[in-house]
């Protein structure tokens, strides 16, 4: 059996990770087992995976990398979206979790006992719609998941004004302003508000 040595023409080495529509092997070497397919003279991966070559069935295969299939536990970190509020509660879409992105996300909601330490009457108090939040995990086992914003790292991460929409810069601790409108505004912030850092050191 003649290997070509060519980088582009070769036939792909066992482990190889390889994408949909590279080529694998030539036909008269090889057969297309599952995770390929073949023209005439070539045989392509079909999905990305790592290369599997049978010798002795002269069977070239792909087998798919799973997926990092995420699956939230109580303490994991998450940064997401305000996407509804009430006076009691908010419901989160969570993009990230311990700093890997997720798709699809999850929902999650906090009470308004877990914004802040301190007590707040109604979640608007620390935390709006729109805003982007930092928060902790501390029920997985629910439908949604349940967070919390207590914590110096935990909390809002970046919030535009209620009024018209500007950036709100932090002028302190948990008082924020508008830049364009001089609005002010309370949120439980983060330690760290402002700065574009949604990824957390773990
Ligand atoms: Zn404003």
């Amino acid at each position: 059996m003649r290997m070509k040595t060519d980088v582009y023409d070769r036939t792909k080495d066992t482990q190889e990770l390889v994408f949909p529509g590279t080529q694998l092997a030539v036909t008269e070497e090889f057969l297309g087992g599952s995770g390929t397919y073949s023209t005439d003279r070539f045989i392509f991966a079909s999905v990305i995976g790592n290369v599997v070559i049978d010798v002795e069935k002269h069977e070239i295969s792909v087998v798919p990398k799973p997926k990092s299939a995420v699956i939230p536990k109580n303490g994991d970190i998450f940064v997401g979206s305000v996407v509804n509020a009430s006076r009691q509660m908010v419901t989160v879409a969570i993009y990230f979790i311990n700093n890997s992105e997720i798709n699809p996300t999850f929902t999650l909601v906090i009470h308004v006992s877990q914004v802040s330490k301190e007590y707040l009457e109604t979640v608007d108090e620390g935390i709006r719609f729109g805003d982007i939040i930092r928060g902790k995990i501390i029920d997985a086992k629910t439908i949604p998941l349940q967070g919390s914003l207590i914590g110096s790292q935990l909390g809002v991460v970046l919030a535009s004004c209620s009024i018209c929409g500007g950036k709100l810069d932090k002028i302190g601790r948990d008082r924020l302003k508008c830049v364009q409108c001089n609005q002010t505004e309370r949120r439980k912030t983060t330690i760290d508000y402002g700065t574009s850092h949604l990824q957390f050191k773990l």
